[in-house]
This record gives C-alpha cells, sequence and structure tokens, in this order.
C-alpha cells in the first residue's frame, strides 16, 4: 500500500471508529486492505480476508464507506470496489502429507455420556494408523452426533448485533486455517449459542475439505481423558493425539481452571499447534480475564488472538430466531406470535427455544390455533408475559405530554421526526407495558396493519443501543408508567 493511501486508510479506519464504534472497525475493517485508488475512475478497490466480510461490509457499511473515503480523498462520490482475494477463492491449498482423511470427533459432552465405547471409536487418528481405521473411526462419530450436526450450521445460526462477531470470526476460521484469528476465543452465557458455531464449524469445515481433521472436545472431556492417561501413565501419548489435528474446538475452556498438570499440557499442545498455524477455537462463559484459577500464560495464551463475544440477542434476532426455529419443526409461526413470545423475559436462547416448544406442544395437545392468547397462558405462570398497567390512552396521553405532543398529534399521520420518535415511543411502550396485541396498538394509532409498529417498534430498540442517553430517558419514562406517575 503506498504511504498516501496508507494514511487515508488509517484516517478513514479513525473516522469509522468514532462513527461505528470500535467494535464494527475491529470486526470488519481490520482485515480490510486498501488496495487502489484509480483516480480516472474514481474508483478505491478494497480486499476482504473472505467472501462473508465483504458481503457484510457491502450490505451495511458501503454508504458510510463512500461518504468518508470520498471525502478523504476529495471526491463528489466514489466507487467502492471488493477485488477477489486469495482467502476468499474457494481454492483450497495443497494437502499436508501428514493429513488423513477428515475426521469429525465428538469427544464433548455428549460423548460423555456416551461412554467409553463412543470415545474409544473417536479417539484422534496418529500418522502412523492406516485410512480404513480413520474412515471407521469418522462413520462411528458422524453416526453418534448426526443429529447435532444436522441441525448445527452456520444457516441455521441467526445473526445480530449480538453475535455478528463470533459468528463472523467463525466462518473467517474456516476459510482462513489459522492465519486470521488464532486462536478464536467466544464467551458468552450458557444458551447463548457456543456449541451451535462450534459444530457449524465442524460442518463447514468438512463440506470444504474432505482432508483436516476437526477435533471438537470439551475442556471437561480434556480434564477427565489427561487425568485418566496420568493415571496410566500415558501422558506422552495423550499429547501424541493431537499432533495429526487440523484444527482443535475446545468447548466450555472454562472447566480447565483450577487444574495446574492439564493446563500444563493444554498449554503444550497449544503451543504445538499454534506455531505451526493450526486453528484452536475455544469457546467460555466468560472472559480470559475473567476464568479464575488460569496460569498466567495459558491465560495469555487464550486471549492471544481474537476475543469475541456472544449476548443475549436483541428483539429483532429473538424473532428471527423464533422463526427459524418453527420453520426447522415445519411450524408455520406468525410473526407477531413470535413478537410475543420474543418480548417475554428469558435469559438464553435456550430458554427462548424451551417456551417456543411449550407454546406449540400446548396448541397442538389442545388442537387450537398458536394465537397471542395461548401464548399469554402457557407462559404467564413466569413473569414473562407483559403486565397488566395502564392503558393504551393513558401511556399515549403520558409520552405525549412528556415530548409536548397532544394525543391528537401522536395520532394523527402528521411525520416531522419529533413527532415521530415520540410517537414510536408511545408504540414500543404499550407494547412492553399492556397486553394489546400490535394490531391493536396500530388501530389505536389508526394505522391500517401492525407493520408500522412493528418497525417502530424495531427503531426504537435500535435507537436504544446506539444511544444510551435515550435508552436511559426511555428507561426513566417507563418506570414512571409503571410505578403509576400518570
Ligand atoms: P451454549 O453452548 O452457548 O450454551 P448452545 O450452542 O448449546 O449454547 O445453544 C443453545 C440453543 O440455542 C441451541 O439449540 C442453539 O441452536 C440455539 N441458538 C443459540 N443461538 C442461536 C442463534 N443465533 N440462531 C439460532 N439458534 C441459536
Ligand atoms: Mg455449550
Amino acid at each position: 500500500m503506498a504511504v498516501t493511501i496508507e494514511l487515508i486508510w488509517q484516517d478513514f479506519l479513525k473516522i469509522m471508529h468514532e462513527e461505528a464504534g470500535s467494535r464494527v472497525v475491529e470486526t470488519w475493517f481490520k482485515a480490510v486492505k486498501f488496495v487502489r485508488w484509480d483516480v480516472l475512475e474514481r474508483t478505491v478497490y478494497l480486499e476482504a480476508p473472505n467472501l462473508f466480510v465483504k458481503q457484510w461490509i457491502s450490505s451495511h457499511y458501503l454508504e458510510l464507506c463512500q461518504k468518508h473515503l470520498s471525502r478523504l480523498l476529495s471526491e463528489e462520490k466514489v466507487s467502492v470496489v471488493f477485488v477477489d482475494s486469495t482467502v476468499s477463492t474457494p481454492a483450497i491449498p495443497p494437502i499436508p502429507a501428514s493429513s488423513g482423511p477428515i475426521v469429525l470427533m465428538q469427544l464433548g459432552e455428549n460423548a460423555h455420556k456416551g461412554g467409553v465405547e463412543l470415545y474409544q471409536a473417536a479417539r484422534p487418528i496418529t500418522s502412523s494408523e492406516n485410512r480404513v481405521k480413520a474412515v471407521t473411526a469418522r462413520k462411528k462419530a458422524d453416526g453418534f452426533n448426526g443429529a447435532l450436526m444436522e441441525q448445527y450450521r452456520f444457516d441455521t445460526f441467526v445473526v445480530g448485533p449480538s453475535n455478528a462477531l463470533a459468528f463472523s470470526a467463525a466462518q473467517a476460521t474456516v476459510e482462513s486455517r489459522g492465519k486470521l484469528y488464532n486462536p478464536l476465543f467466544i464467551y458468552g452465557g450458557s444458551g447463548l449459542g457456543k456449541t451451535h458455531l462450534l459444530h457449524a464449524i465442524g460442518n463447514a469445515v468438512r463440506e470444504q475439505s474432505r482432508h483436516r481433521i476437526v477435533l471438537y472436545q470439551s475442556a471437561d472431556r480434556f480434564v477427565h481423558d489427561f487425568v485418566l492417561a496420568i493415571r496410566q501413565n500415558k501422558v506422552h501419548e495423550f499429547e501424541a493425539r493431537y499432533k495429526d489435528i487440523d484444527m482443535l474446538l475446545v468447548d466450555d475452556v472454562q472447566f480447565i481452571s483450577k487444574k495446574e498438570q492439564t493446563q500444563e499440557a493444554f498449554f503444550r499442545i497449544f503451543n504445538a499447534m499454534h506455531q505451526t498455524g493450526r486453528q484452536i477455537i475455544f469457546t467460555s462463559d466468560s472472559m480470559p480475564c475473567d476464568i479464575v484459577g488460569l496460569a498466567e500464560r495459558v491465560r495469555s495464551r487464550l486471549a492471544g488472538g481474537l476475543v469475541a463475544d456472544i449476548q443475549m440477542p436483541t428483539l429483532e434476532t429473538k424473532v428471527a430466531i423464533l422463526l427459524k426455529k418453527a420453520e426447522a419443526n415445519n411450524y408455520v409461526l406468525e410473526d407477531e406470535i413470535a413478537y410475543c413470545i420474543a418480548s417475554c423475559e428469558c435469559s438464553s436462547v435456550r430458554e427462548l427455544e424451551g417456551m417456543l416448544i411449550r407454546v406449540m406442544a400446548y396448541a397442538s395437545l389442545t388442537k387450537q390455533p398458536l394465537t397471542e392468547g395461548v401464548v399469554r397462558k402457557v407462559l404467564t405462570h413466569t413473569s414473562e408475559v407483559k403486565k397488566e398497567g395502564a392503558g393504551l390512552p393513558s401511556i399515549a396521553r403520558f409520552v405525549g405530554k412528556y415530548f409536548n405532543y397532544t394525543v391528537q398529534e401522536l395520532r394523527s399521520s402528521k411525520r416531522n421526526k419529533d413527532l415521530s420518535q415520540a410517537r414510536h415511543v408511545a408504540m414500543y411502550l404499550m407494547k412492553r407495558l399492556t397486553d394489546a396485541s400490535l394490531r391493536e396498538i396500530g388501530i389505536f394509532f389508526e394505522r391500517k396493519d401492525h407493520t408500522t409498529v412493528l418497525s417502530a417498534l424495531e427503531k426504537i430498540e435500535k435507537h436504544q443501543r446506539r444511544d444510551r442517553l435515550f435508552a436511559s430517558e426511555l428507561r426513566k419514562i417507563e418506570n414512571d408508567l409503571r410505578s403509576g406517575n400518570l
């Protein structure tokens, strides 16, 4: 990259930092290269590390890129074009001589339940073992975990702001083979999709190359096997198993905490893999710095690549997850019902799925169509459903007063920015604080259908994420309404 271009790119990254946040820059732009600036064509050529990053930037940040690059290059409007990078081409590098056929091994929690037999079937293949054994092992491992592998794919994972970084990094590891983010460390609360992502990686690698050996292992299992190896005086053999692994996926790595000797072995295995550019991916319930009982050097190894979090999904993402899960069960779920379930309180995607299953089961057992009434009935015993509270008119009055508008104005079709925002806030609070359906709220505002309300709710959700001040103001209004300060 020429010096001036380099400087322009650095300036651009700084601006993006301010405008879109460091997370966005780290996730999407860090690995992008400014390849060329064509003055005659007024075109900037960028190179993305993989197709996914390219597509994501094109669909989410292209306008911002154009805007700022135009300004920095003193042009009225530049075009931004992505060129193919070496990594994004699907060509597969030559197979290392040591690699056998791909073996997707499942030594995780489920293997635990499956007992010793499975573990032996799925034991990593050393280079001295022959192809037949490897294929047999693969078949057995596949047979055991087929259901999980079938469900947990990249295309069944719903991407939203809460998990985009982890998702894209996971995808990138499949394409870039230990070159981009190594190790990749994904952390987040229980039931937020970590194991799903690891399996999705396994699936993607399997589709991409039949020659790479991927080992999925829960840290729990790692500890268990290591302790066994010590007892049987087979530590050397234990470590040798990892020699031919091309990619290691360690689920719930926090379980190696406080186990000093295991951490030693783990450290050696990690170093051997890392030095030879083989990809390692960890998941954990917390960040490396928050895992207690971890040797400092292990901690710094874990955090030495990309650390990506998964948070509880936003409302929109929850709705999308519910729709996807329902579809996977061949169930047609209406948007409004999905929204109703998604707005119930829950602390993980696993719980959200559980709620969906409960309402679907109830509707099917009682042979009723799945309505908001059914959702409420099934989910009421926890504090999952909207509280009874202020009615629509009183919320409209309160919000109107707060923003200096009359209820008539809120209900009108006038659309100046402040009025629209007040109207959206009112709709949002009505949904949060009452049992009214989207349609009912729509009718209150004399709107033709519920999609206006849905889009208002989405806007408010987004606005809250972007603007903390707005979020806290909104919370204050909500608290006032809840405590009856009407
Ligand atoms: P974790 O390993 O983080 O505890 P899991 O990967 O086991 O969580 O996920 C729990 C459930 O939630 C799984 O059924 C998984 O498919 C689902 N899930 C989590 N996040 C998503 C998502 N973004 N899209 C679709 N399903 C998800
Ligand atoms: Mg898990």
